[in-house]
């Protein structure tokens, strides 16, 4: 699933192609929106929230995308072959120089400009945002102390741009088990300045790499990699499913960086 750095990098690559550029036609192809045609209006911009993308069209309207698991957006020169099965496509946006894509994206939705927060207004802070707020995520964080901090790190409620990817590296990074209570773990603000950290090198490069290394194969510490040897220690790396159905999210760690702490005792 995209994360936090592909959609900002998507935004800045829609944002680059579309804006101060009059749409010479539009196709949404989804239920709600099949006759809407927004043709001759200008594009605005297009700006991320966490995972979500805003892409404001004319005065009055902002087109809200979600890339979800397989979504993405595809930017090509106006009349030349797409690289993906038009079936999938559930968005398009043509302007002289370039046809914007959507493919099998998750969200697809056309709002009232002065109504964006009634689909993002419930993000906490956003890793890559302009207003970033880390003293805001650490609080949302904390609301819920016994939450295992795997899960807390994914609530896009709490701070917005962490997928599976980056939960699982920034807390291999930390040393810290999936399953420590996000009240618990010892530097929290250190693992969130972390994540932000890795979002923003990540985010102008399509190769997400988290160990410093783009070869394939050698990006991630943990991520996707069960069952192989650690890269610190050697250890076997294990996965497992964590969270309620049906949001169970898949994790990944070091039994031996990552060592779950004891409870603190009773005080
Ligand atoms: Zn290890």
């Amino acid at each position: 699933m995209p994360e936090g750095d592909t959609v900002w990098r998507t935004a800045l690559h829609l944002d680059r192609a579309l804006t101060g550029s009059e749409l010479l036609g539009t196709d949404f192809r989804v239920p709600a929106h099949a006759t809407l045609d927004l043709s001759g209006q200008q594009v605005v911009a297009t700006v991320s929230r966490g995972k979500h993308l805003l892409t404001r069209i004319g005065e009055q309207h902002t087109l809200h995308t979600h890339l979800k698991m397989e979504g993405a957006w595809h930017l090509y020169r106006t009349g030349t072959r797409w690289r993906r099965p038009a079936h999938e496509a559930r968005v398009v946006l043509r302007t002289e120089q370039w046809t914007a894509v959507g493919f099998a994206l998750g969200i697809v939705e056309v709002v009232a400009r002065d109504a964006e927060n009634t689909v993002v207004g419930h993000l906490g802070p956003d890793l890559l945002g302009p207003d970033w707020d880390e003293e805001e995520a650490l609080h949302r964080l904390l609301v819920d102390p016994a939450r295992p901090v795997a899960e807390a790190l994914l609530d896009q409620r709490c701070l917005a741009g962490v997928g599976d990817v980056y939960k699982a590296e920034v807390l291999f990074l930390m040393g810290v088990s999936p399953l420590t209570p996000v009240g618990d773990v010892p530097d929290l603000r250190r693992t969130v300045r972390l994540a932000r950290q890795l979002l923003t090198a990540n985010r102008l490069t399509p190769t997400q790499a988290t160990t410093g290394v783009t070869r394939r194969g050698e990006q991630n510490w943990v991520f996707g990699r069960a069952g192989k040897p650690c890269r610190r220690c050697g250890t076997r790396v294990e996965s497992e499913l964590q969270g309620q159905q049906p949001r169970q999210r898949i994790t990944y760690w070091c039994p031996s960086c990552q060592p779950v702490r004891q409870p603190r005792a009773p005080s």
